[in-house]
């Protein structure tokens, strides 16, 4: 068992060397790479699509509206986002956030496997659809597979998957970021003890959302994966 002080140190050191990564063309509209940000030891890590127009500004993932709204929803379960490891299936923005092409993602996955490995986390939020089908190995679309823990084994480290929606998803839908919310609230009970207990889990009552434009929904609609596209 390697310790964290280690792992962290390693983390580190790799993340200097992807920063001049020129596995695939995005290399060449980069900014700069955008490895990932948070706790290397967390039990809890998310992983999103790609770098945005502003990731790729800062360096830093999920910093733009759909972050922001990734870190009201930590809060509300108590956790910051210091406190959990955020990365992407692309480290790198695809122009005018395009999606992440097949080729893409087969020369970037490489990058997300090793994060795994370092960080061993407990639990893995795969957020929208591309990094739920990498992760789950499935191409069953996150609208049939969110909220319900399924476990995966990557090399050494044995996680639950969470698939979830994609926060910019839930920006502008107000029955997909009550769906969200009902299942960040899953979250702790998987963190202390697993499938069996998120899921028995209660579910709180939509709250106030914290982004502008929501309204209660009727009942939870019926959601095509093609109509999670979107643009953050
Ligand atoms: N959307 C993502 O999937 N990743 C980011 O880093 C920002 C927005």
């Amino acid at each position: 068992m390697v310790d964290a002080d280690t792992r962290r140190q390693e983390l580190e050191r790799r993340a200097a060397e992807w920063a001049s990564c020129e596995r695939c063309a995005l290399a060449g509209s980069r900014t700069q790479v955008v490895v990932g940000s948070g706790e290397p030891d967390a039990d809890l890590m998310f992983v999103g699509e790609a770098p945005g127009f502003h990731e790729d500004k800062q360096g830093i993932p999920f910093v733009g509206q759909a972050g922001r709204l990734l870190e009201t929803l930590l809060e509300e379960i108590g956790l910051s986002r210091e406190q959990v490891y955020i990365a992407n299936v692309l480290k790198c923005r695809p122009p005018g956030n395009r999606d992440p092409l097949p080729a893409e993602i087969e020369s970037c996955q490489g990058y997300l496997y090793d994060q795994i490995q370092l960080i061993r986390p407990r639990v893995i939020c795969t957020l929208g659809n591309f990094a739920t089908k990498l992760l789950s190995g499935s191409p069953l679309g996150i609208t049939r597979v969110r909220g319900r823990a399924q476990e995966h084994t990557f090399g050494a480290v044995t996680v639950q998957l969470f698939p979830i929606y994609h926060p910019a998803a839930a920006l502008y839908t107000p029955a997909m970021l009550d769906m969200l919310r009902s299942d960040f609230a899953a979250l702790p009970a998987l963190l202390a003890g697993g499938r069996a207990a998120a899921e028995a889990a209660p579910q709180p009552a939509p709250q106030a959302a914290p982004m502008s434009a929501v309204a209660a929904p009727a009942s939870e609609p019926e959601l095509d994966d093609a109509q999670l596209t979107f643009q953050f």
